[in-house]
């Protein structure tokens, strides 16, 4: 048996890669010397798999940016407007994935969205009637290469055509059906090229197949395997998917002619079943995907043993693997002081992961294999699985009732009572919390956790930063005011930092989008508050202005979302323990009058299953009340707002309404706005701010391009309705754009008011 690995985590155990690409984006760094930090990344995440006894690493797993941005520009998949600007091919390629505002012109950058049921994001690749899908680059093939000159011959991963052309957005009228033809011809000759270096396998990751498929689908699947297999000549080809089940459309998947097929068997509900039901074909060789490539625990062998031996009895052929691309874990256990040995026993890592996978390999190879010592120190570790506990905590949960989920008065009186006590001006401007987290900031923050600093001089200096701030936004104009979180790093990880139940790393970053890292906590044990987290900064800022300021808090299936999750209690628990410690913090902010009080969850949609059939039982049901029950103890002139980081809520717009908050914020520019009618169709209550510009690109908008998005708001949606924002938090910016977008956001808003309400 051998083992094989999807793909490898690709920013740096240390961000390397982050590092160096900002310095470029800077001009503190060539290309050249850009290019060589990442071929020295390449060649240790190689060393690492080789050295760990890894059969099957994979290349064309890196990216300076993003895989599927990779894809678009290997098969020539550049709008026009980026061809137009003539710029040389990496300049090209990073102005799709961040614009580009300079000498040859002004372009926003690409569409952004989740990876699936991640927290990666990806860039939309964009189809136009005069697209010429062709294969153009170098990339894969330079990669491959590069591999065999370090001694490794990789197998190179590929997003494949069917989930390119379904993640794609197609702005003309051709649809991804118009594409087939020259995307399978694409296809055959990578095939044909991999062919020619030599290469064993390729892969192509598929993905999409594990969300419901049409039969259109399907027949869209199927025409375009059925076309490039034909020609695939020597190269095995391996079929890769993961992130749940191909229940949709397994029988053809076996039918055509794939030499390897790999399967998650950790998210795959219903894909060791599938095997069961229908067999798995002599001639090829099953990838199974067993070694969670999400989450940070180890692996449990007395779970996956027995799933391994059913396995076998189906497969002639087998190869154990991660269930995902390793991508979604951070690098090693290694480069971690602060958790302790005892605790580290429970975790597994990217490189960690690999000897599990070796380590699986060797056991199953042993016919009494729980009788090995290996099998025996893996389950000694879960028997003594004494997490930390708060029967507190855990009584109160099961105590809840149908009222502590319901807020008092409905939204409409409340929406009454707070017009009349806030007076606010029609189309309020307000941002999303976070400021510029400019190098002082972060210094402080370092320099505190080094203890070169006292907690009251670490303190100082952020208040200092409140003060500016507020000023700042004084001057700007803005109605509502933020402190502008300097004191989170994070935040999920500030929140967790306060709350007991979590635990920290130092280095376990992952990637989430460009040069973008979190670095997700781990819930360890029962949650609670300890103490107030937020109420200082807050009431200090208020104390220092008139103006009304938001109170800045993460919502509970956020801090779910992007920390580790436990595995030994359901989801559904968690959630509900932190929301009870959030709901604390907000009376709490209440108590100490803050009005306003913004509740982010930025992530809610992106766990939301990829399957239908599962959102309410295995998500939604339990994911909207644990919200609702963070603001149900307010006042009723209390405001709640919320804000999420994404525009694609159409097909879950009740639920979103459901969570019964009194603003939203959301990010809209993007994405074109589409969603303004949906809210109107579904007679949305909760006033809503659109984002009116980006802020994942340094580009400024001007007030021009601003009004034009109000305009198009305002003329869909009643304007009492309407608040005005940027589509998200702000402190990945610089202050020199953040000051100049906002003036140009509150003048867009006076010329507005100015042209049509008067
Ligand atoms: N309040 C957070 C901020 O402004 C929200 C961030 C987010 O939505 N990702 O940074
Ligand atoms: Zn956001």
């Amino acid at each position: 048996m051998k083992t094989a690995v999807i793909g490898y985590p690709r920013v740096g155990a240390l961000r390397e890669l982050k590092f160096a690409t900002e310095k470029y984006f800077n001009g503190d760094l060539t290309e050249k010397e850009l290019q060589k930090a990442a071929k020295q990344l390449r060649k240790d995440h190689w060393d690492k798999q080789q050295s760990a006894g890894i059969d099957f690493i994979s290349s064309n797993d890196f990216s300076l940016y993003d895989n599927v941005l990779d894809t678009a520009v290997l098969l020539n998949v550049i709008p026009k407007r980026y061809k137009a600007l003539g710029l040389e091919e990496s300049a090209e390629y990073f102005a799709m994935a961040r614009g580009y505002q300079g000498e040859q012109g002004d372009v926003k950058a690409l569409a952004m969205k989740k990876w699936f049921n991640t927290n990666y994001h990806y860039i939309v690749p964009e189809f136009e009637d005069e697209t010429e899908l062709l294969l153009v680059g170098e990339k894969p093939f330079k990669e491959f290469d590069e591999g065999k000159q370090e001694g490794v011959i990789t197998k190179p991963v590929i997003i494949g055509p069917f989930t390119f052309l379904k993640l794609a957005k197609y702005t003309g009228e051709k649809k991804a059906e118009d594409f087939i033809e020259a995307i399978t011809k694409a296809y055959a000759q990578i095939l044909t090229r991999f062919q020619e270096l030599s290469a064993e396998w390729v892969q192509f990751d598929e993905p999409a197949l594990v969300t419901d498929l049409t039969e259109e689908d399907r027949a869209l699947f199927v025409q375009l395997y059925q076309n490039i297999l034909d020609q695939k000549g020597q190269v095995k080809v391996l079929l890769q998917t993961y992130f749940g089940d191909i229940r949709d459309i397994y029988q053809q998947v076996i039918d055509l002619a794939f030499d390897g097929i790999g399967l998650d068997f950790v998210e795959g509900k219903q894909n060791l079943t599938l095997l069961n039901n229908f067999g798995f074909p002599k001639d090829k060789t099953l990838f199974a995907g067993v070694v969670n490539g999400k989450n940070i625990w180890r692996n449990d062998y007395s779970v996956t043993l027995p799933v391994l031996d059913q396995l076998k009895s189906h497969c002639q052929s087998f190869v154990l693997s991660t269930s995902c691309s390793l991508l979604h874990v951070p690098y090693t256990l290694k480069n971690e002081q602060q958790i302790t040995d005892r605790q580290k026993l429970y975790f597994s890592f990217a490189e960690e992961k690999l000897n599990e996978l070796v380590e699986l390999v060797d056991i199953t190879k042993v016919e009494n294999y729980f009788e090995t010592d290996q099998f025996k120190e893996n389950q000694e570790i879960f028997d003594r699985r004494d997490q930390f506990q708060n029967q507190a905590v855990q009584a109160k949960v099961k105590s809840l009732t149908e009222a502590d989920f319901q807020r008092q008065p409905v939204f409409a009186e409340r929406e009454r009572i707070q017009r009349e006590k806030y007076n606010l001006p029609l189309l309020p401007t307000t941002t999303i919390g976070s400021f510029p987290q400019t190098a002082d900031v972060k210094k402080n923050r370092a320099q505190y956790k080094k203890g070169e600093i006292s907690l009251e001089q670490y303190t100082a200096f952020n208040k200092k930063k409140i003060a500016e701030c507020i000023a700042l936004q004084e001057e700007i104009g803005l109605d509502i005011l933020v402190h502008g979180e300097f004191e989170r790093n994070d935040m999920v990880e500030y929140f967790g930092e306060h709350l007991a139940g979590f635990i920290f790393t130092q280095n376990a970053w992952v990637q989430s989008y460009g040069t973008r890292c979190v670095k997700p906590p781990i819930i360890w044990g029962d949650v609670s508050r300890i103490d107030a987290m937020t109420v200082d900064y807050s009431t200090y800022a208020q104390s220092l202005t008139n103006k009304p300021l938001k109170g800045m808090l993460t919502g509970p299936i956020t801090i779910l979302n992007w920390s580790f999750p436990r595995e030994d209690i359901p989801l559904k628990d968690c959630v509900l323990q932190i929301a009870l410690a959030i709901r604390e913090e907000v009376l709490d902010l209440e108590k100490n009058g803050i009005n306003h009080i913004q509740v982010d969850e930025a992530a809610l949609r992106e766990k939301l299953p990829l399957r239908k059939s599962d959102w309410y039982s295995e998500y939604l049901d339990w994911a909207i009340p644990a919200f609702r029950l963070v603001h149900s103890g307010v006042k009723p002139e209390t405001q709640i707002h919320t804000h999420m980081c994404y525009s694609e809520f159409s097909d879950i717009i009740k639920d979103i309404d459901q969570m019964d908050a009194d603003v939203i914020t959301f990010e809209a520019s993007r994405s074109d706005l589409s969603i303004v009618d949906v809210l109107r169709e579904n007679q949305f209550k909760t006033q809503v701010g659109p984002g009116v510009y980006d802020i994942h690109s340094p580009r400024i908008p001007s007030v021009s391009e601003i009004k034009a998005v109000l305009t198009q708001i305002l003329a869909k949606m009643p304007r009492e309705k309407v608040w005005v924002n940027p589509d998200c938090g702000l402190k990945t910016r610089g202050n020199k754009e953040v000051i100049e977008s906002l003036k140009n956001m509150v003048k867009a808003v006076e010329e507005v008011k100015k042209d049509g309400f008067e």
